[in-house]
This record gives C-alpha cells, sequence and structure tokens, in this order.
C-alpha cells in the first residue's frame, strides 16, 4: 500500500509538472514584435468617397418580394469610376451582371493570383424601423463621430476600402507580383450567384488555385468577451454551414369537441420538444480549438492551464465553454426553431401544422448527417420533415499556418497596434460569398479591418448601422499592406 501511495504521488507531481510546464510553454509563445506602419491615406477624400458610396439604395431584396434597383447599382459603380480615376486606367474592369470583376496583372504571372473580395449590396431596411435611425440610413451622412449608413460596416467598408487602397498602391506607384483580381458581387444576402459568377469567369480563363482569397467575416474586438487581454482580430477560416428544415404534422381535421390525444400541433410540439432536448453534440476542435490555442497566451494562469493541457482537461473546457450561446455554438451545429404555425379556428381541429427550424452546420457535419440525425430523433413517421428554402454545406477549413494567414497577421498588427492586437483563426458562424472559394485554395479567410464597436451585432442587419471614420481609415491601410504583404506568397 505504501508503495502504491508513493506511487500515485509521484504521479500526481509529473501531471502537475505537465501540466504547469505546457502552461509556461505556452505563455512564451506571445506573438513577436511588430513595428507599426504609417500608411498615408487623403482621410477626408478618402471619407467622402466612402460616405458617398453609402447613399446608392442597392438593396438585396428577398427574391419574389421586390424587383432589384439595377440603377442603383450602376450608379455606385459610376461613383467608383470617378472616385478612383488610378484603378479604372490600370486595372481592367468588366461587370458581369450587376457584378464587378477587376484584374491587375502581377509582374509574374507564373504565381497564382491574390482574389479580394466585397459585396456591393445590403440588406433592406426592416419596414417600420426607418425612425428609429438616428441618420437616415442612404443619407451617407458623417456626423457625431460616425459615418451612418447601410452598408458602412456589411459590407461597402471593405469594397471601399480595397478600391481606396489601391488608388493609393497606384499613385505610389507599386506594382504587385501576384496578379490581383478585386470580386465584388451583387448578391451576397440572397444567396451569392454573383461572387460563384466571377470565380466560374476566372477559372474558366484558366485560374487554377488561387494563392490568397480575403472576403468579408471577422473583426477586431475587444479581448476581454474571450477574457483575453488587449484586442483580438478573429480572422475567419471557415463559416457554418446552413440549412432550414420544416417538420409538418397532418391530422385529420374535424370538430374540436371529440379530439384525438394528439392533434397535429401535438404531434408537432412533440418533435420539437425531442430536437430541443437532443442538440447536435459540441466537440471542441477545428478553427475553434485553434483561436482558443491562439489567445491562450493572453488569458490569466488558470484559463491558460486549462487550455495548454486539453490532453487532459477537454472535458472540463467544453462544459465551460457550453455556458454561453455564443461559445456554445462555435463547437456545435446549432438547432434555432425559429417559425410555428397551425391550426384555424380555436372549435376546429387543426388538419396540419408546420415548424421551420434552422440549423447552422459546423464544419465536419453536412446537410444530409443533419437532415438524417433530426429524422432520427424525432422518431416518428408520421412527421415529414423537407428542406425549405436554400441550404448550403459548411466551407472548408483554411489553412491558419499557410503564407496567406500570415500575409493577414502581419497586416492586422502593422496598422492596428503591433503586439497589443493578437490575431486568431476562428469559425464563422455567419454565411459569406467567400466558400465559393473552397476548393480553389487552402488560403480563403473572412475579415472586415475597419474595428467595430462593441455592439456591432445589433446594427449590421439592424438599426443605425454606423463605423468611425479611423476605423474605416484602418480598413484602408490594412489593405494597403496586405497588398504589399502578398508579393511575400509563394
Ligand atoms: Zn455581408
Amino acid at each position: 500500500m505504501k508503495r502504491f501511495l508513493q506511487l500515485l504521488g509521484a504521479v500526481v507531481v509529473a501531471i502537475v509538472g505537465v501540466l504547469v510546464v505546457n502552461t509556461m510553454r505556452s505563455a512564451r509563445a506571445a506573438d513577436a514584435a511588430v513595428v507599426p506602419v504609417d500608411v498615408a491615406v487623403d482621410s477626408v477624400g478618402a471619407i467622402g468617397r466612402f460616405s458617398k458610396a453609402l447613399t446608392f439604395p442597392t438593396i438585396s431584396y428577398d427574391p419574389g418580394t421586390h424587383p432589384t434597383d439595377s440603377a442603383a447599382f450602376r450608379a455606385l459603380q459610376a461613383h467608383f469610376v470617378t472616385s478612383f480615376p488610378l484603378v479604372h486606367q490600370k486595372l481592367k474592369r468588366e461587370t458581369i451582371g450587376l457584378a464587378l470583376l477587376y484584374s491587375w496583372p502581377g509582374s509574374d504571372p507564373s504565381l497564382d493570383p491574390v482574389v479580394l473580395m466585397g459585396h456591393q449590396d445590403v440588406v433592406p431596411v426592416i419596414p417600420g424601423t426607418e425612425n428609429r435611425w438616428e441618420q437616415p440610413p442612404f443619407g451617407g451622412v458623417v456626423n457625431g463621430g460616425y459615418i451612418w449608413g447601410r452598408g458602412s460596416l456589411d459590407d461597402k467598408v471593405s469594397v471601399l476600402a480595397i478600391l481606396e487602397s489601391i488608388e493609393g498602391l497606384l499613385r505610389a506607384g507599386f506594382q504587385p507580383k501576384h496578379t490581383i483580381y478585386l470580386a465584388f458581387g451583387h448578391d451576397e444576402e440572397i444567396g451569392g450567384h454573383g461572387a460563384e459568377t466571377l470565380r466560374d469567369t476566372l477559372i474558366a480563363r484558366g485560374l487554377k488555385h488561387a494563392a490568397l482569397v480575403i472576403d468579408e467575416g471577422g473583426t477586431v474586438t475587444d479581448g476581454a468577451a474571450l477574457g483575453v487581454t488587449g484586442k483580438v482580430a478573429l480572422i475567419g477560416v471557415a463559416e457554418k454551414g446552413y440549412l432550414t428544415l420544416e417538420l409538418t404534422a397532418n391530422g385529420k381535421g374535424g370538430h374540436s369537441s371529440t379530439p384525438p390525444a394528439h392533434s397535429a400541433i401535438g404531434v408537432l410540439a412533440t418533435a420539437i420538444t425531442k430536437l430541443e432536448a437532443s442538440p447536435f453534440p459540441m466537440t471542441l476542435d477545428g478553427p475553434t480549438e485553434a483561436m482558443l490555442e491562439s489567445v491562450r497566451a493572453r488569458m490569466p494562469f488558470s484559463r491558460r492551464l486549462a487550455l495548454s493541457n486539453l490532453w487532459l482537461l477537454r472535458g472540463a473546457v467544453v462544459r465551460a465553454l457550453s455556458a454561453a450561446p455564443m461559445s456554445a455554438s462555435m463547437m456545435r451545429t446549432t438547432t434555432a426553431v425559429t417559425i410555428i404555425g397551425g391550426g384555424v379556428k380555436a372549435n376546429v381541429l387543426p388538419i396540419d401544422a408546420k415548424a421551420s427550424v434552422n440549423f447552422r452546420i459546423r464544419p465536419g457535419e453536412s446537410v444530409a448527417s443533419v437532415t438524417a440525425r433530426v429524422v432520427q430523433t424525432i422518431n416518428d413517421t408520421s412527421v415529414h420533415v423537407a428542406a425549405v428554402g436554400f441550404a448550403r454545406e459548411p466551407s472548408t477549413v483554411s489553412d491558419a499556418n499557410g503564407a496567406g494567414f500570415a500575409a493577414i497577421s502581419q497586416s492586422v498588427r502593422e496598422v492596428m497596434g503591433g503586439a497589443d492586437v493578437t490575431v486568431a483563426p476562428f469559425l464563422l458562424m455567419a454565411g459569406t460569398d467567400a466558400r465559393a472559394w473552397s476548393a480553389k485554395s487552402s488560403q480563403v479567410f473572412r475579415f472586415i479591418a475597419a474595428p467595430p464597436d462593441a455592439d456591432v451585432l445589433t446594427r449590421v442587419h439592424g438599426t443605425n448601422e454606423r463605423v468611425t471614420p479611423a476605423a474605416y481609415l484602418t480598413a484602408v491601410r490594412f489593405f494597403d499592406r496586405l497588398v504589399h504583404h502578398t508579393d511575400d506568397l509563394p
């Protein structure tokens, strides 16, 4: 017994030793110093060109509800022509439908090209909320320390920052090694066919791989939300898939005075209860694990200890992260019952009842595997399960250790505070046009380089979308640096 206790003691000491050594090692893995780079920008002119772009109502309406205002897109594109003369002199410009493609030939045509993406369209203003806007959504107003308007964050900020940065680079005589394409779709908010057409156009012309693709996505946030000191720039290395399943339960109808044990509504309610009681499993791996690995060096000791020793503490970490919807969503396919309907009159049994359930699918699962699990969980053949609306698979997961991620990381830190900002890969919950490039590059990333306010999620697609002039200029500077760093790509 004594020998056993001695042995046990030795094992405990060894484990504690490994835990502490791993934790110390992760602390030392802090970012190497980066020298901030000063990028000169014509601030007043740049803000004027950006805010003017917000005045064109390039709205993507839900299909079948309202025709696309092509004239608004053409007017926005005409604004680009007058605002960025060097871009339109030196780059080849093509319109494919309402989508826009610019080609900037590199000095070495043997290199894979770079694709800088953004979308010209915006979501509508929610009817009835117009007067909640502090400034008109399509006014292009600069007031009170903000540039206001639909698209100021999603995603005209990226489109304009790309054009502004390249105008500056051309003025300075910069010539990239890689060919650079600017691919600006016109319907990201309703499916992204424009982005797919632009990709197909380039593939038809011989594009095999892209060295780097960057589109909208993650942002720079205060690390406090992650328990991290300093700022964190979250670069989307993957995006979730999307699926809506409609559940339908049928009944015989009839008089409510002689009901069966379960009406169609009751049957449907049971199915919904089963789904909510059996959520998809949570797994800490892939982009979410990589994110935590990247930020743990800036965490307090206890969290760093846990995240540096997932070989032992993975289960406890998953349990801790599952407490908040945001971090839980990063580890699983989510289930959200969003619409329910059934019945027409209080004294009439319903003929049918329907519910819509929206799923955001994590990499590793698929539309088919999610559907199969839902059918299995409900386990009731009287409930019909069918996909409605559009569906898409999760994207591939880009390589956060590749040269493209390194170029983005370096550019972020050069214009956003050097070593004060931690750059981390992450799994984007929303969809972007970038997924169109999944098969053509291992370096497809999602990032909006204009640091937003903390309440960004209520403003994007919501009310009072706005960005500070300083944040917009940061995005311009970011793309200037990123274009420089494309020269470092293989
Ligand atoms: Zn967007």
